[in-house]
Order: C-alpha cells, then sequence, then structure tokens
C-alpha cells in the first residue's frame, strides 16, 4: 500500500544567556561537574526561583522570527516526574499558556505550521561509564534556559524535516536567541512520526522517538520508522504508539515506553512563581531588535544586489559570512563584486585554512574599492590579496607598493630591459615569418616585469616600435 508520511517534531535550544533561568548560576557549557550549582537549580527544599528576564525576551524573539503570536500572560508549571538527572522531581515548563503560539517557517515552497514556543529549564546530564558500570550525574546543565518550539504534524518526509531543522537553527542563530550547538546538545530533536493510507485525512497513530542531537540521526530515523510503520500496517497490524528509542549506530530503533500523556505528568501552576505579563509595548521593542531573517536577505540581495540565486544562497548560509559580506560592501559600495571575491578567492582560500578568513571584510572592501578607483588593476589586487592573506602586510600599504599605474617612460625603460635580456627571442623574432605571435611573448615579460601595472595594449605598440 502507498502511504503519507506524516511528522511533527519538539525541538529544545538551549538560549544564550549568561546565567540559568530561574537562579543565577552560570549558563555555561564545559565546566567542571557540578560547579555551576545552587539550591535553587538542584532544587532542594525552600529554594525559590527567580525568573530571568532574558530568557522569556529571546522566546519573544524567536516567537517574532517565527511569526507567532506573544501572549499576554505567560504561566509556568510544574511538570512532575522522577529521573536521576532532574533532582527535584519536576520541571518548570509551560502547558497552558506558553509564551508563543502559532507561527510558521519556510521549507521550499511550503509554509511549516507552528503550534507553540514555551520555555522551560533544562535537566542535568547522565554519564554512564562502561567500565565501572557506574552511572555519574552533571547538575552544571541543570536549570539551563530552553525554548521548545512545537510544530503542528505538517512536515511530509524526512528531507523536509532536515531543511526544518537547518532554517530554524539559522534563524535562531542569526537572531542571537541560541548558538544551536549540536556536538554540545545545544539543539536536540524529539520527533514524532506516523503514516497513513495515501489522500486519506484521518491521522495514523505515532511514535515518538525523543533526544535526536543530529540532523543526520533525525533523518536516518525517520526513515527507519516509515518503514517500520509501513510493514506493520501492510501485514494488517496497528502501529502502537509509543516512545521508541533511536540506535544511531545500530541503525535501529526500539519500543521504550508506552507513549505518556500530559495526564501523567499532573502539570499545574508552579505555586513559586508568578504569572508573567507581557506588554505589547515589550513586543514591539523586541521586534526592533530583529535583524531581518537569512530568507530574507536572501531576497533582497538577489532583488536589488543583482546576485544569483546561486551567490545569495551561500551567503546566507552562515551569520559569519552575512556578516562579512555586509560589513565588506558598506565600505566599498559593490556588493556584486564583493559576492564575487567572496565567492572564489576568500571562501576558496578559506578551504585551506580550516575554514578561517584570513584577509578581513575591511580589507576586502578596501581592495575592491581601489580597483574600482582605478588605483589598482585587478591582477595587482589579486597578488595584494594573496600577500594580506599570507600575513605579509595591509591592504592600503601594498597599494602603494604595488599599485599605481606604469608612466610612459617607466614603461619605455621596462621594454628597454627585457629587449636587452633577451638577445635570442629578438633574433627569433626579426627571422620569423609571425611577428605577431612572437610580440605577445614580449607583452607578456613586461607585464611580469611591471607586475602587471602595465597597459598591455600600450606596452605591445611599443615594443614594435622599438624592436623595428
Ligand atoms: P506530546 O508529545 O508532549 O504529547 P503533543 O501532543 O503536543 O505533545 O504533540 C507533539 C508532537 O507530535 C507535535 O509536534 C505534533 O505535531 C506531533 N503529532 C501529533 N500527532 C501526530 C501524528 N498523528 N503524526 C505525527 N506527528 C504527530
Ligand atoms: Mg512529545
Ligand atoms: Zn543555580
Amino acid at each position: 500500500m502507498e502511504y503519507d508520511i506524516v511528522i511533527g517534531l519538539e525541538v529544545h535550544a538551549e538560549l544564550k544567556t549568561n546565567s540559568k533561568v530561574f537562579c543565577s548560576c552560570k549558563n555555561q557549557f564545559g565546566s567542571a561537574p557540578n560547579t555551576n550549582c545552587c539550591p535553587v537549580c538542584i532544587g532542594l527544599p525552600g529554594a525559590l526561583p527567580v525568573l530571568n528576564k532574558k530568557a522569556v525576551e529571546l522566546v519573544i524573539k524567536a516567537g517574532l522570527a517565527i511569526g507567532g503570536e506573544i501572549n499576554e500572560e505567560a504561566i509556568f508549571e510544574r511538570k512532575n516526574y522522577f529521573y536521576p538527572d532532574l533532582s527535584k522531581a519536576y520541571q518548570i515548563s509551560q502547558l497552558v499558556k506558553p509564551i508563543c503560539v502559532g507561527g510558521h517557517l519556510k521549507v521550499g515552497n511550503r509554509e511549516v505550521q507552528i503550534n507553540r514556543i514555551h520555555l522551560e529549564e533544562d535537566a542535568g546530564k547522565l554519564t554512564h561509564s562502561g567500565e565501572s558500570g557506574l552511572t555519574m550525574v552533571d547538575y552544571n546543565r541543570g536549570g539551563v534556559p530552553l525554548m521548545e518550539l512545537v510544530t503542528e504534524p505538517d512536515i511530509h518526509s524526512a528531507e523536509e524535516a532536515v531543511e526544518f531543522l537547518t532554517n530554524l537553527r539559522s534563524i535562531l542563530v542569526f537572531a542571537d536567541v541560541a548558538e544551536c550547538k549540536m556536538e554540545q546538545g545545544g539543539m536536540r530533536c524529539d520527533v514524532n512520526v506516523s503514516i497513513k493510507p495515501k489522500g486519506s485525512e484521518k491521522l495514523g497513530n505515532r511514535t515518538e522517538m525523543k533526544n535526536l542531537n543530529s540532523f543526520k540521526s533525525v533523518e536516518r530515523a525517520i526513515k527507519y520508522e516509515v518503514e517500520r510503520q509501513a510493514e506493520v500496517l501492510d501485514k494488517g497490524g496497528v502501529v502502537t504508539q509509543e516512545t521508541r528509542k533511536w540506535d544511531d549506530d545500530a541503525g535501529i530503533s526500539y519500543a521504550m515506553r508506552k507513549k505518556e500523556t500530559s495526564q501523567d505528568y499532573r502539570y499545574f501552576p508552579d505555586p513559586d512563581l508568578l504569572s508573567v505579563h507581557i506588554s505589547r509595548e515589550k513586543v514591539a521593542e523586541i521586534k526592533k531588535t530583529l535583524p531581518l531573517m537569512p530568507h530574507e536577505l536572501k531576497e533582497k540581495y538577489i532583488a536589488e544586489f543583482g546576485l544569483t540565486e546561486y551567490e545569495a544562497d551561500i551567503i546566507t548560509r552562515e551569520k559569519k559570512t552575512i556578516a562579512y559580506f555586509e560589513e565588506a560592501s558598506s565600505i566599498c559600495n559593490q556588493p556584486k563584486q564583493v559576492s564575487n571575491w567572496l565567492l572564489t578567492d576568500v571562501l576558496a582560500k578559506a578551504k585551506e585554512s580550516d575554514g578561517e578568513i584570513l584577509l578581513s571584510a575591511k580589507e576586502l572592501g578596501l581592495l575592491i574599492k581601489l580597483i574600482a578607483d582605478g588605483k589598482v588593476n585587478r591582477a595587482v589586487a589579486k597578488e595584494i590579496f594573496a600577500k594580506v592573506w599570507a600575513g605579509e602586510g595591509d591592504v592600503q600599504s601594498l597599494a602603494q607598493k604595488l599599485g599605481g599605474s606604469v608612466d610612459e617612460g617607466q614603461l619605455a625603460g621596462m621594454i628597454d630591459d627585457v629587449i636587452a635580456q633577451n638577445p635570442k627571442a629578438v633574433a627569433d623574432y626579426h627571422a620569423s615569418e609571425e611577428k605577431d605571435k612572437l610580440i605577445k611573448w614580449f607583452v607578456g615579460q613586461v607585464m611580469k616585469v611591471s607586475r602587471g601595472k602595465a597597459n598591455p595594449t600600450q606596452a605591445e605598440q611599443l615594443i614594435k616600435q622599438k624592436l623595428n
């Protein structure tokens, strides 16, 4: 039988704050275990949480970036469950009144609908040591602010899911909401998958795989699950609604537990936290801080600067390249030229140096300006570029040394030198029937001596005169 695939994602991202969400402990990855902890974030009885304003603002920012609606009142609730990484046996989260509802995010030509974004706290981290058989717990991550974005069941393939996550990550990074370092667990994803007979309106039973931390595993887990469910249905069976564990090494998933519902968690408003009132003025203020998003910049670059779709796409893929492009363009006012240099010279060179760009945006802008003003020609510009990249000076002083044009007297001197140093070529020239071909060789020599600064047409005429 043929099936439609239905996917809903729950994406967690750690917010870019200095301190944790309900206490003043550091929000910092990589500290020695259990050094960024206090009675609040390890949940000692009687400790009182105080809400981090910045965390709320970042979720509002994320919500605005995806066109969501910001609730005027947001409520924090306790989600009760026991697990050793959660020492107070409940997580402060949001259920009935999250900070943001609705919104959408473009994937290909479609808009995937978003259900909500809420704010909650992260749990600690368990490390299982194979050798000793012991499990260790580090509560540094406990209480780190997390946003959770939940999509509608509106994604229809593994590829679309990966594109959704890629676009979401670039928006969050770009808006300075989260760093989304997947390898540090800064962005994680729960994947809900179901299938239904092609064209059917009714959604099938879904399974959920939690805490996938790479795009590759999201893609593989979805593909595996779709195939597994199709086999079950093809045999006339029923897909069990359950939480499954994806084993990335083995490339399979297995049933972990029956799917829990929100009743299982006994949510109730946290009596230690007041509800949050979000004024419309505050929302407007945050909206002003929102930069143009990568997809908006891409459209702008194509429409206003005449970049190709391909060029605009590459530049807007990373925050770093956008900033570089913008800065260089602001200096020389030649965005198309900046794009040319960036895509060919800069990024190609950067590949040789581990992705590092060794010529600042400012320097590139200056260099392009010098070309536009006729102060250096392209060949010299390339030479300057290579020298700056190699750490042999800056654009301005190299341009003074290598740039400028060659005047007629200098040119004549160079030609005399070339002729004097190459008697055999001169003899060949006089003996040859194909003088035009040989003259090009002399022009080449003069260009070399002049470091590309000579005007080749002028050089050719002068060489002819001198040789004849
Ligand atoms: P929870 O998993 O906590 O019970 P929800 O009921 O809000 O939370 O749903 C979580 C995710 O599951 C959402 O992203 C939603 O789009 C997705 N989802 C719900 N029903 C289905 C379905 N039948 N197939 C695929 N995904 C689904
Ligand atoms: Mg879920
Ligand atoms: Zn703390």
